[in-house]
């Protein structure tokens, strides 16, 4: 049980005022889940908590009741409706038997009045208050926000997966039917192996997305070296397409510290994007410049260019724009990798024409 004396915020009280507010204190009892005052009730005073456990809630949009704070024994509530004169802004409920000690308005106000010292305490509590409450509703919006991406994300790879599945069960039917012909047996077959490929390509998407940081697989890698492989490997899917991938002068002979299947994953991603640009054809054009602490990767292609709409939005996962088949998680997948080696990535309509992703890459300390 508190006595009133020990209550933090009247310590400065001179013995004379304790006196008049011992004498207008008035003691109440509420049992378990009893309303002390309700949301919206006029501010009639302070409350000072003797023995128990009071819950402060109230309503903030869109939660029914949120709890913005737990009092316990020498805690004191209802401060705000002592300053402002105006109804309670949340209730205050008994979270088991509770007796507080209340103080009228008034009383309170004319203390505060002649006390400098008692001002400054209430003034304290009342920043501590909308601190706690701060904080604590950040939580719920960061909680909240949270919980409405993860619902997007489901409803994105559900969205996706459905298409390519119904598309092979359709073409299944149509490959066990006994009459089907050998022609139209193929044709099933070229169709389920793409959408298997679609599928494939969406979990590899979503598995690279979801990757952490894994720091530890950079090593000191030849750039040089690394992109004339790379080049040579994607080279032939390109000309498939009439794409042809060019890379502009020498490289410089550097070794970067690179985690090189990821940062591979970078190049697949923007040389992909570069040729869907490119339905008939069209050049991707690599090149490389280096400061004095980083080196800046472009890749130019001659497609369409980026569409004002996804201007503003381009890194984020599942923006898509254009394409029949795009999972809108390609570029943040790059965002990720190039941040995670510590890098930045942006990009750019080129006014000759096409589309420029660039992205920077830290070179090693000296
Ligand atoms: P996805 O390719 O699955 O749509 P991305 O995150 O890789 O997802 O790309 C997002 C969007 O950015 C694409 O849908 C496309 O509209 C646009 N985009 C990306 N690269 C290019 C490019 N080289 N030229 C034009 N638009 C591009």
């Amino acid at each position: 049980m508190v006595e009133l004396e020990s209550v933090e915020l009247f310590g400065r009280l001179r013995p004379e005022e304790m006196a008049a507010l011992r004498q207008v204190a008035v003691e109440r009892v509420f049992a378990t889940g009893q309303e002390i005052f309700r949301e919206g009730a006029p501010g009639d005073g302070l409350y000072v908590v003797q023995e128990g456990r009071v819950e402060i809630a109230g309503q903030v949009q869109p939660h029914p009741r949120l709890v913005f704070s737990n009092i316990g024994p020498g805690g004191v509530f209802g401060e705000m409706a002592v300053i402002e004169q105006l109804p309670r802004s949340a209730g205050a409920t008994a979270a088991e038997p509770t007796t507080v000690y209340f103080l009228p308005r008034a009383v309170v106000w004319s203390l505060i009045e002649r006390s400098p010292a008692l001002a400054g305490v209430f003034l304290q509590l009342i920043s501590r208050r909308l601190r706690e409450f701060n904080q604590h509703y950040l939580q719920e919006v960061v909680l909240a926000e949270r919980l409405a991406a993860v619902g997007r994300f489901a409803r994105s790879i559900v969205h996706d997966l459905k298409n390519p599945l119904n598309i092979i069960s359709l073409t299944a039917e149509m490959y066990c039917q006994p009459e089907a012909p050998p022609a139209l047996r193929a044709t099933a077959q070229g169709r389920i192996q793409k959408q298997v490929g679609r599928i494939n390509d969406l979990i590899t998407d979503i598995l690279q997305f979801s990757q952490g940081d894994q720091s530890t697989a950079r090593v000191p890698v030849s750039y040089a070296v690394f992109i004339e492989q790379l080049a040579a490997e994607l080279r032939p899917e390109l000309e498939t397409k009439s794409v042809r991938l060019d890379l502009e002068a020498s490289f410089p002979a550097l070794k970067l510290i690179l985690d090189a299947n990821r940062l591979r994953r970078v190049f697949i991603n923007l040389v992909h994007n570069a040729t869907d640009a490119m339905p008939s054809s069209g050049t991707i054009t690599l090149r490389i410049r280096q400061d004095a602490r980083e080196v800046v990767t472009e890749i130019a292609d001659t497609g369409s260019g980026i569409a004002p709409e996804m201007q503003e939005k381009l890194f984020q996962p599942f923006a898509t724009h254009g394409k029949g088949h795009g999972t809108g998680l390609g570029l943040s997948i790059c965002k990720k990798i190039v941040e995670d080696h510590g890098g930045r990535i942006w990009a750019r309509n080129d006014p000759a024409g096409g589309a420029v992703f660039a992205f920077s890459l830290p070179l090693p300390a000296q």
